[in-house]
């Protein structure tokens, strides 16, 4: 489940990632039809609208964190951050699931328990940071000063450019990742996710 890092330390032209698991896998929380209109049409766009961007640009050779950290808050350069973030954001979100998900084990429980208090405080307080993202975003959770932190960004905006916060997780509010399941239900999209799909091998592995 390394498939981000390999995928993002690549450069143009970047490729659509190929799911870790099957398009139905994360059914019933997930519908294959989501799958398919989120990997395979926005997600693509993403990668696709990316390599048209930085086609014949200073861009071109650099690895998609580059891209991201260069052209972060630059005016000019708008579009390009837009999807060069949506697509490590992507990238990050597919490993951030597993249809075998639930409730962390080992390191990741005792980190969440000394974190949170407990399993059930983190659900809730994750759920509250994904619903209170107003309009499109992302919903983190992530590692500062040896901590584990709730965080929420807008639209492309990633941990990749939060100076000493390091993603563990994430997941996708944008209404495209919810509203063909759960119409308007953000709460309940985010409540079955977190209870059912958490790949937290993948948090682990991302400690560092
Ligand atoms: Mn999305």
């Amino acid at each position: 489940m390394t498939a981000a890092k390999a995928k993002t330390s690549g450069h143009a032209p970047f490729e659509l990632m190929k799911l870790p698991y099957e398009d139905t896998a994360l059914e019933p929380v997930i519908s294959a039809k989501t799958i398919s209109f989120h990997h395979g049409k926005h997600h693509k766009t993403y990668v696709e609208t990316l390599n048209k961007l930085i086609a014949g640009t200073e861009f071109e050779g650099q690895s998609l964190e580059s891209i991201i950290k260069a052209t972060h808050k630059d005016e000019a350069k708008r579009k390009i951050f837009n999807n060069a973030g949506q697509v490590w954001n992507h990238d990050f979100f597919w490993n951030s699931l597993d249809p075998k998900g639930g409730k962390p084990t080992g390191k990741m429980k005792e980190m969440i328990e000394s974190s949170f208090g407990s399993y059930e405080d983190f659900k809730k307080k994750l759920t509250e940071t994904g619903v209170e993202q107003f309009g499109s975003g992302w919903a983190w959770l992530c590692l500062e000063g040896g901590k584990l932190m709730l965080k929420k960004t807008p639209n492309a905006e990633s941990m990749l450019t939060e100076k000493g916060c390091k993603a563990l997780l994430t997941i996708d509010v944008w209404e495209h990742a919810y509203y063909l399941d759960y119409q308007n239900k953000r709460p309940d999209f985010l409540s079955a996710v977190i209870d059912k799909l958490l790949n937290w091998r993948f948090a682990e592995q991302n400690l560092g």
